[in-house]
């Protein structure tokens, strides 16, 4: 059986502070319990080290540790802040990139930096991970303050200025301002979850054509949503793209919802997708990608 892998998870190594909601990230063994039950091999997770998403902040080295109480059931990823190490312009991220990929992460994120893509700062990490051979995974915001990730304008324009200028980095996209652009979208549909038929001419479709170092993280809300507000689009668009869509559940906290398992084990029992689709998406692109 071809692995299942998880592109997308956080993990804490003890339940600290809690959100509003009286919510924390899961630990490794609240992990291990949620793939168990959904059928998952290996979850890659991503550290949470910049301030704007959550209550907290972690460091690689918290997620490592408790990425090891489960060694064959995680794959590392480090997350270096843009800003790191004195808000430079020029900052040079290669050595520190180099120390994690040592370590064996195998990819650089979730990027949340509430930050515009050509900022200086975002675009020498760019090139750091390019050069050391890091994927990122990313989180688009649509505007600055009061949310966090790379702000785009309309139509994803920043990442693609990314995509063009280091055609070398993988660069995996994620978050509700990215998925909500498979098809047109209003000013109000931006960055939420558009909701019934995709019409054509999105940018995220459009992209993925046009730039082969564009992947698509199908996790949470905004990447499920995508696939499923329009089940035959969603097909189509996992047979086209189905050597870059990867599987993914974004758990934020043990109790977060699992629905993209139904939908991608539905959509193959039924035969709308084939066995072959299925397998890619749900671990073999992952696998290639990261080189796991
Ligand atoms: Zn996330």
């Amino acid at each position: 059986m071809p692995p299942v892998i998880d592109i997308h998870s956080h993990v804490i190594l003890r339940k600290g502070f809690l959100n509003t909601r009286g919510e924390t990230a899961a630990t490794a063994a609240e992990l291990v319990a949620i793939m168990d039950r959904c059928g998952v091999d290996k979850m890659v997770i991503l550290p949470l080290t910049s301030p704007e998403a959550l209550h907290f902040i972690q460091s690689n080295e918290e997620a490592i540790e408790a990425c090891d109480q489960f060694p064959d059931r995680f794959i590392k990823f480090c997350n270096v802040d843009p800003r790191i190490e004195n808000n430079g312009l020029n900052h040079d991220f290669v050595r520190i990139l180099q120390y994690y990929k040592d370590l064996g992460c195998k990819g650089m994120g979730e990027l949340v930096a509430n930050l515009w893509w050509d900022d200086p700062r975002v675009q020498r990490l760019f090139e750091g991970c390019q050069e050391v051979g890091l994927p990122v995974t990313f989180h688009v915001a649509e505007k600055e303050f009061n949310m966090y990730g790379l702000i785009s304008e309309p139509g994803l324009g920043g990442l693609e200025r990314a995509l063009k200028k280091f055609p070398r980095l993988q660069f995996i996209g994620h978050s509700q301002a990215f998925w909500s652009e498979v098809g047109p979208v209003s000013e109000e549909e931006r960055g939420r979850y558009p909701a019934g038929p995709v019409r054509p001419g999105g940018a995220v479709p459009r992209l993925l054509r046009e730039y082969p170092n564009l992947w698509g993280d199908l996790s949470a809300g905004s990447g499920c949503n995508a696939v499923k507000r329009d089940p035959e689009w969603g097909y189509a668009f996992l047979t086209e793209f189905q050597d870059r869509l990867m599987f993914g559940l974004d758990i934020c906290a043990p109790g977060n919802p699992t629905p993209l398992v139904d939908f991608m084990r539905d959509a193959a029992g039924a035969g709308r997708i084939t066995r072959t689709v299925y397998d890619k998406v749900m671990g073999l692109n992952a696998a290639a990608l990261l080189k796991v």
